[in-house]
This record gives C-alpha cells, sequence and structure tokens, in this order.
C-alpha cells in the first residue's frame, strides 16, 4: 500500500514559486491497478516522481506498506519506472535491455538469465531475445521496456503515459495487455493518463487530478455514474451539466425540481448543500426525448442538430433556459423541433459546485 500522505511539491525558490502538488493525500491499495487521471499540467507526473524518490516532497511524507520511505534513493525504492519514451538502449538486445537492471544490482547470472526467459514470456517476445531494439516496432519496444522495468520484482511499477505513443490500435492491444501483466504478477500498477477512456477502462481505482489537487478517487463506475464536481464531471466525459433547483433533502437523496414539473429524489455528491440553484449531472445515455406536450417532460427544448454514430445518434438540444445538451438517441428529431425530455432520476447526481 502507497500513502500519499499531505504532501505538498513546490518548484523554484522564493516568489515565483511554482506549487505542483498542494497538500495532496492519497491510498493507493497493494496489488491494485491505480491510475492517476488529469489534464495536462496538473502534476502527475509529479506525484510519480516524488515516489519514485527522483524529487522530494515539499511538505508531508509518503509511506509504503506503513513505512516512510522519504531516506530512500531511487534505486533503493522497491519502485521502478516506464517511461513515456521508453529509454531503452537502442543497440543492445532485447534480452540485454531486459537484464540491464539485474546487472547492475550485480544479481547472480544464473538468475539474470532465468529472469530474462521468464520475462520474455510473460511479455511474448520470446521470438526476439537476441533482436536489436531498434529492429522492432513501437509496440515491442513498449513490451520491452515493461519486461525491463518488471524484472527486479518491485512492489510497485509507475508509468507515465506509456502508452501515448501508440496509435490508436496499438494502444487498445497494450491496454489489455497492461491490465493481464498487472493481474499475472500481482505488482501495484501506479498508471498515469490524461485520456479518460484509457482510465475508464483499465483502471481498479482512479484518482481525477487537477491544479495540483486530487478531485476525486472512486472505481471507474462511481467517477462515472456518480462525479463530485463540475470538474470531474466534465471531464470524464460528454456528461450533460443541468441548473436545477434544491428544494432539501429526504434520508440520503436530495430533493430538486427543473422549475416545472415533478419533484425528484435523487444522489448528491454532498447532503450539506444550500437549498437554491445546483448544477446536476445527466448522462447523455439516459435521456428520453418526449413530444414537448408531454407531462412526464423534466424539460423542454429544441433540436439542434444530430449525428449518426452507428449505435444510435447524438442529438444537440438548446434547453429553454440555454443550457445545451446531448442526448443519445435511436431515433433522432428533425433541427428545429421543440421536444419534452425525460431522464431516469436514478441516474441523476447533484454536484457539490
Ligand atoms: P503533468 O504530468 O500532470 O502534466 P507535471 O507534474 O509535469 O504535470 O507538472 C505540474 C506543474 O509543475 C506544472 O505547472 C509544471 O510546469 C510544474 N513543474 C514540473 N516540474 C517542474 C520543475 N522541475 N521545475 C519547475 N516547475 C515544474
Ligand atoms: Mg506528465
Amino acid at each position: 500500500m502507497i500513502d500519499v500522505r499531505h504532501v505538498t511539491k513546490r518548484f523554484g525558490i522564493g516568489a515565483p514559486a511554482v506549487t505542483a502538488l498542494g497538500d495532496v493525500s492519497l491510498v493507493i491499495p497493494e496489488g491494485s491497478f491505480f491510475t492517476l487521471l488529469g489534464p495536462s499540467g496538473c502534476g502527475k507526473t509529479t506525484l510519480l516522481r516524488l515516489i519514485a524518490g527522483f524529487e522530494l516532497p515539499s511538505e508531508g511524507e509518503i509511506a509504503l506498506d506503513g513505512d516512510p520511505i522519504g531516506h530512500l534513493a531511487p534505486h533503493e525504492r522497491p519502485v521502478n519506472t516506464v517511461f513515456q519514451n521508453y529509454a531503452l538502449f537502442p543497440h543492445m538486445s532485447v534480452a540485454r535491455n531486459i537484464g540491464f537492471g539485474l546487472e547492475m544490482l550485480k544479481r547472480p547470472k544464473s538468475e539474470i538469465s532465468t529472469t530474462i526467459e521468464e520475462m520474455l514470456d510473460l511479455v511474448q517476445l520470446g521470438a526476439f531475445a537476441s533482436r536489436r531494439v531498434d529492429q522492432l516496432s513501437g509496440g515491442q519496444q513498449q513490451r520491452v521496456a515493461l519486461a525491463r522495468a518488471l524484472a527486479p520484482r518491485p512492489k510497485v511499477l509507475l508509468l507515465d503515459e506509456p502508452l501515448s505513443a501508440l496509435d490508436l490500435k496499438l494502444r487498445k492491444g497494450m491496454q489489455s495487455e497492461l491490465k493481464r501483466l498487472q493481474h499475472e504478477t500481482g505488482i501495484t500498477f501506479v498508471f498515469v493518463t490524461h485520456d479518460q477512456g484509457e482510465a475508464l477502462a483499465m483502471s481498479d481505482q482512479i484518482a481525477v487530478m487537477s491544479a495540483g489537487a486530487v478531485r476525486q478517487v472512486g472505481t471507474p463506475e462511481q467517477i462515472y455514474t456518480k462525479p463530485q464536481s463540475r470538474f470531474v464531471a466534465d471531464f470524464i466525459g460528454d456528461t450533460n451539466i443541468v441548473k436545477a433547483d434544491l428544494l432539501g433533502y429526504e434520508g440520503d437523496r436530495a430533493l430538486i425540481h427543473f422549475g416545472e414539473g415533478e419533484t425528484l429524489a435523487v444522489h448528491a455528491a454532498s447532503l450539506s448543500l444550500q437549498p437554491g440553484p445546483v448544477h446536476v449531472a445527466m448522462r447523455p445515455e439516459t435521456i428520453s426525448i418526449l413530444d414537448e406536450g408531454a407531462e412526464t417532460a423534466l424539460l423542454r427544448g429544441s433540436v439542434i442538430d444530430s449525428t449518426y454514430f452507428g449505435a444510435g445518434s447524438q442529438m444537440r438540444l438548446r434547453l429553454d433556459d440555454g443550457t445545451e445538451v446531448i442526448a443519445q438517441v435511436e431515433h433522432p428529431r428533425a433541427p428545429g423541433s421543440r421536444v419534452g425530455l425525460r431522464c431516469d432520476s436514478a441516474m441523476l447526481h447533484v454536484l457539490e459546485d
């Protein structure tokens, strides 16, 4: 288990110091596939470098299995990193690249060659052992980089946007490959990406970050269906964010309505919001389109346009308060049509900002 405790990291001394991370706390469970997700510049790489020991926190500490590791140099930590550019030795063979770290650690020759064999099997590159790395494809080089990082059997593997250099098809393949490697080795993977689809597809847990802070931690399903804030709702997918009125609470449900129509009891990110205007996350696939006059309509608006995407159509609408929303529908209506909208209230979620 990795325990990040109140970690702040500032770069530069004096007035123009950059706060890359501000009071970040995070628990990364042992043996999990854990993803740091956030836009460029939010502090993902900095957090990995702190775990690896390439940087030290300005404040706070990081513990591994309960013991602070601040005094350990990078090579003394049971942690290894796969870098975005792989950092392989192009003229060396695949096998030498994989064994290189073990040679540096002065492990016995027999152990090194056994481990190389195992790693070649693990990443399915047995046939390429003596091939020079610069004669391999990008995807194969990626596997070599993984094998090399896994060879010393670290407790934790840090992966900094390892798939971003691969084209889409290769990336999909490597996503399942990484999942398999994590599962088979049981090593804790801390995976960095700015791609929400990748994070949702691969992770046991996701920490969504912005501007040096962790905004929400949860399973992909929790993050997707119960985003806490507008930032997370917006960043995670094409969620609609719609204005509503909060009337109060009933048990653990918030009571809201959309100006007209019935009062709905829905999930809420917080049960301590003041009654009044709030924002509600409404996923495109949970909206049904009705005739404008339908009594069960919760909202009304007009169709802007629609785009066919194979499994259905994505219809853009402008609600009567001016908010633009997207609905995923089987039968789109013509641009300009007036419609009513309804949404499964079990899928609505009041945001905390
Ligand atoms: P990410 O990996 O999420 O894109 P980084 O962790 O690389 O973000 O950077 C977070 C912030 O810290 C950025 O504003 C970046 O410019 C700044 N930063 C990172 N490393 C340094 C450094 N060595 N010196 C000064 N500023 C840095
Ligand atoms: Mg980065």
